[in-house]
């Protein structure tokens, strides 16, 4: 088994970079040559105003054995986020796909930056599991996402709710379905404090129940990130009877055997 396509994929890194073919050849160089045939570039929306359709459209035409989606990451970002989710709209037709993440809780508080251990220390850990899952509920409803991203975040520092997280994770996972939202499996989580594939086993076992469709993604900072630890995740995926991943296309998802 196989894995072939990466939906999580930031070219411009953490910093404003215009799109040009130097900074998106060497994604589609590394795809090809880790054997990845389908890739969604989809940097922060905080940065949208450097993706560039019309590099995107020659980057395709140079690299025509592969499949290169053109995607966004919508979060919560209380300062961005209005002006991210404008944008979407505004592209949506230009858009192939778009994921929704979760990065800020009560008090616009970016809880998965390095050193925020000490504030999850502080806070009382079951209040800030609902309220991430609130948001997460909320952006699952917005229709403008077509996949949740990372939807266990909360977990980077292994902070551990103490409450039972079924009655909390029960309606988020309803909620997905009823949208029609696929859910993507995250080996940026291995990585992470947490040491933990996005998301856990749990809910990736509920999820199946459930019948969500799965995306599969690395959240690559720099193409040496792609499709980072996939022979693991195909494994993982073996184990769970995951045997097909959604592709998109102008949010029309399909699904591919492997
Ligand atoms: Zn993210
Ligand atoms: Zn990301």
């Amino acid at each position: 088994m196989r894995l072939f396509s990466d939906y999580h994929s930031h070219p411009q890194g953490h910093r404003l970079q215009p799109y040009t073919q130097a900074l998106l050849q060497p994604w589609a160089d590394r795809a090809r040559t880790i054997g990845l045939r389908d890739i969604a570039f989809t940097d922060h929306d905080r940065y949208h105003e450097c993706v560039d359709f019309n590099e995107i459209e020659r980057l395709r035409e140079a690299n025509p054995d592969l499949r290169i989606r053109a995607g966004i990451e919508l979060d919560n970002d209380p300062v961005h986020s209005a002006a991210g989710r404008a944008w979407v709209e505004e592209n949506w037709d230009r858009l192939d796909f778009v994921l929704g993440s979760v990065h800020f809780l009560r008090g616009d508080w970016a809880f998965d930056r390095a050193g925020e251990e000490a504030e999850f220390a502080r806070r009382d850990i079951d209040e800030v599991y609902t309220d991430y899952y609130e948001r997460i509920r909320r952006m699952a409803a917005s229709g403008l996402v077509d996949c949740m991203a990372h939807l266990d975040l909360v977990k980077i520092f292994g902070f551990r709710p103490q409450q039972d997280l079924s009655e909390l994770l029960d309606p988020v996972l309803s909620e997905i379905r009823a949208a029609d939202l696929t859910i993507e499996l995250s080996t940026a989580g291995w990585r992470k404090p947490v040491g933990e594939l996005y998301p856990s086993d749990e809910i990736i076992c509920r999820a199946v129940e459930k019948g969500i469709l799965f995306t599969t993604a690395s959240d690559a900072h720099s193409y040496v990130q792609l499709g980072e630890n996939f022979e693991r995740l195909a494994e993982k995926m073996a184990a769970f009877g995951i045997r097909e991943v959604a592709i998109f296309e102008k949010h029309h998802r399909s699904l591919i055997s492997i």
